[in-house]
């Protein structure tokens, strides 16, 4: 009996080794975050994305190193053009601004051949993250470059653009931002254009710092699943930025994707701090522009960011504050519906998500929540895949993405 007990004892033990082995040799899930703001560092004199960078030095979430140690394989990296005047010299600067910063994504790839690779399909990222080398999809946030010929959609989506971000923190010409009162009362007519024409060259369109007019309109219009690439959830917070569940719902009953944002000001309700706003308002716009800046210059500025934040403090905003709205919406649409887009060099200030070497605390903090090791797979860059997938099927014949087997 005693034998016995012992060698059942063994067995257990040999399954329970056995299976902790095919735990240990699963394939890694594929990282891949669905907004980068890193194009804004790639333009600053001498900032190199293969060196490291620290956070405290010069404001930077996102290099090699740091990809590689949290484990980010890729993901969208956004050409984001800051709002500028609706005229004929603002819809020409922006147009500049957008091929500016579209070759400066194009060039790093080039640049690092063996680091980085342009994907253009989801098989593309699978079988460069595979390799070892980071995937590079490209996105647009804010289709301003677009206002002044938005023709100019077919030559992005040849050179690259895979997903496209309507609006951002003020209305353009397209579509009413989710922080500006409303002027189209969601999409313009050429916004309305802008939606068809996304879906006919098989690019994601992206609801996140849409109204939720202009939400809804693009729901009704598009042929293809949509994504909110960095929102989170307005129960949890009471942003405009964030999504009600209803509006969750539909988005994932549409086959759609919400990837959960970690933009501090977004995570929670805080008290008004004026002081603070009016302290670092004119810094961040600094920063936005920090291609514009010498290393001592951007060194000299996130000085000065640190010592208003100490000054006019707040109440932090902490990991388990991203945390709440990725479970929140976890609950609400499923773990199919459900991705990572934090905004990485868009803005920071989270305590625990100081830069992507952190990410790894994501898998940990969701398995510890009942996740499985396939949830997490989804979760981390599955259904984000699998959206580019869709939407590229859906797309029209003659223009799906060439070269990609689906
Ligand atoms: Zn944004």
């Amino acid at each position: 009996m005693q034998r016995l007990r012992h060698g059942l004892t063994l067995t257990l033990l040999l399954a329970a080794s056995a299976q902790a082995d095919d735990r240990s040799t699963a394939p890694r899930p594929i990282l891949l975050d669905s907004h980068l703001d890193t194009p804004m560092h790639l333009a600053r004199p001498g900032w190199d994305i293969t060196a490291r960078h620290r956070y405290a030095d010069d404001l930077s979430q996102v290099d090699l190193p740091r990809m590689r140690e949290g484990g980010l394989d890729g993901g969208f990296w956004a050409i984001f053009t800051p709002q500028g005047p609706r005229t004929d010299e603002g819809r020409t600067l922006a147009s500049e601004h957008g091929l500016a910063v579209l070759t400066r994504i194009r060039d790093m790839v080039a640049s690092h051949p063996n680091d980085f690779e342009l994907a253009l399909c989801a098989n593309d990222a699978r079988r460069i993250a595979a390799a070892g080398k980071r995937v590079v999809l490209i996105s647009m946030e804010n289709a301003e470059p677009l206002a002044a010929d938005p023709g100019r959609l077919l030559t992005y989506q040849r050179l690259g653009l895979r997903m496209l971000g309507l609006v951002h923190a003020a209305n353009n010409s397209f579509a009413d931002s989710a922080t500006a009162l409303p002027e189209w009362h969601g999409l313009s007519a050429a916004g309305r254009a802008l939606v068809g024409e996304a879906n006919r060259l098989g690019i994601v369109l992206d609801v996140s710092h849409a109204s939720d007019a202009t939400f809804d309109q693009v729901l009704a219009l598009s042929r293809a699943p949509v994504i909110a690439s960095h929102s989170g959830s307005r129960v949890v917070a009471a942003s405009p930025r964030n999504l009600d569940d209803a509006r969750l719902r539909r988005l994932a009953a549409q086959g759609g994707l919400v990837a959960i944002n970690s933009f501090a000001s977004d995570l929670i309700t805080r008290r008004p701090n004026p002081m603070r706003d009016k302290a670092l308002g004119p810094l961040y716009r600094q920063f936005r522009n920090a291609a514009a800046l010498s290393p001592a210059q951007v060194a000299e500025l996130a000085g000065r960011i640190r010592a208003a934040q100490a000054l006019y403090p707040q109440q932090p905003v902490t990991f388990e504050d991203f945390i709440n709205h990725v479970l929140h919406v976890l609950a609400v649409v499923g773990p199919q519906h459900v991705g990572i887009g934090a905004d990485w060099d868009g803005g920071g200030g989270v305590e625990g998500m100081d830069d992507v070497s952190q990410l790894p605390r994501i898998r940990q903090r969701l398995l510890a929540a009942g996740y499985s090791e396939t949830d997490v797979a989804d979760i981390y860059g599955g259904n984000l895949l699998r959206l580019v997938e869709a939407v590229q099927r859906s797309a029209a014949a003659q223009d799906r993405p060439s070269g990609c087997a689906h």
